[in-house]
């Protein structure tokens, strides 16, 4: 079942909104308890790991809903910009519901496995000399002089999709987690969890979690307080320097008691590392949250003692295979003989 059978009941949505699914959503909690362990110990740690969603990544809630709100309303193309896993995500929904999908990427700086993506799903896939910034704005303008219908998380049912996932948290919880840390990028997801808890709350008195928001460095507009011209970071899903809905992600951390931080790319490779450590391999971008909850922990400024922490780890790390593999050393080669092999398991 994916999020429309499961919530559109929950969903704020056209009544044309055609049911479309390719069993999205419904992703594993999974605890760490040695990360917590290395991190100070004494609370519960889980990932909400949306890399398990259909094409790799969280987007997925979304653009089922979308994309079947488009379908439904007739519109025979989907566009999109896309630092990737928008890409992908709108690319296979598209296919599903048997439309054309247009998707705008920065020129060289997409992850391999999200162009692969994109590509097999069948997307016409076009490089603009520029920024994820300044794709946004030209699919923005030709949505509004072409039947085509703009699937970027400007669009109200991606977030309505997307809320989704804060629901499920609840649900397999009990109530709502004390802490959610998550990367934010163009701030569609961090506006829709917001969105998604304060909804469960009121209908089933859940409380509600502080939000940490977290930023790469070199993209951090929203620490800033500026757009930054050319955003920079190895987490390429968040290099992004001018949010769409950074005004609402402001607010909800705000309102939530939280705030939005910055973690250097070391930082987030670091945590990349850790995860994948405790058997959850995640893309640079998915492990910014949680290296922002370390670094808010270590400086004492977030007390996370007997508390539930959810760090939503949002697309998993088969999308960026290159970030890997360019630090690693070439795997060891060996004769194809017993005794190559016990000399080497001698030493281990
Ligand atoms: C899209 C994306 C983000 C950022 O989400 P926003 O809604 O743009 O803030 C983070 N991580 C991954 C893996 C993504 O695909």
């Amino acid at each position: 079942m994916g999020v429309l059978e499961r919530y559109r009941s929950w969903m704020d949505l056209p009544a044309h909104t055609e049911m479309l699914s390719l069993s999205e959503g419904d992703t594993p909690l999974i605890e760490l308890p040695r990360l917590a362990e290395a991190l100070g110990g004494g609370f519960t740690l889980y990932s909400k790991y949306e890399g398990m969603n259909p094409t790799g990544s969280f987007k997925d809630r979304g653009m089922a809903v979308a994309v079947g709100e488009a379908k439904g309303r007739g519109a025979k193309a989907v566009i999109c910009a896309s630092t990737g896993n928008t890409a992908g995500s709108a690319a296979a929904y598209a296919a599903r519901a048997g439309m054309k999908a247009i998707v705008l990427i920065p020129e060289g700086k997409v992850a391999a496995g999200k162009l692969a993506g994109a590509v097999a799903y069948g997307a016409q896939v076009i490089q603009i000399e520029g920024s994820f910034d300044q794709a946004l704005e030209l699919v923005v303008e030709i949505s509004e002089r072409q039947p085509i219908a703009l699937v970027n998380s400007l669009n109200p049912y991606r977030l309505e999709g997307q809320k989704t996932a804060a629901f499920e948290i609840c649900e397999a919880l009990g109530g709502a987690p004390d802490v959610l840390c998550l990367p934010v990028g163009n701030a569609g997801n961090i506006t829709a969890y917001w969105m998604g808890f304060r909804q469960y709350d009121k209908l089933q008195g859940s409380g509600l979690p502080i939000l940490l928001g977290v930023q790469a460095e070199g993209a951090a507009p929203l620490v800033l307080g500026r757009r930054v011209e050319d955003p920079e970071t190895v987490a390429t899903a968040i290099r992004i320097g001018k949010p769409a809905r950074g005004e609402q992600a402001l607010q909800a951390a705000e309102e939530s008691g939280g705030r939005i931080i910055a973690a250097s790319d070391e930082e987030i490779l670091t945590m990349q590392k850790r995860l994948a450590g405790e058997g959850v391999w995640v893309e640079p971008a998915s492990a910014a949250g949680l290296a922002g909850l370390a670094k808010e922990i270590q400086a004492g400024r977030l007390d996370v003692r007997g508390k539930r922490v959810v760090a939503v780890c949002t697309g998993h790390g088969l999308k960026d295979p290159d970030v890997v593999t360019s630090w690693m050393r070439t795997p060891q080669v060996i004769a194809p003989t017993l005794a190559a092999l016990e000399a080497l398991m001698v030493k281990c």
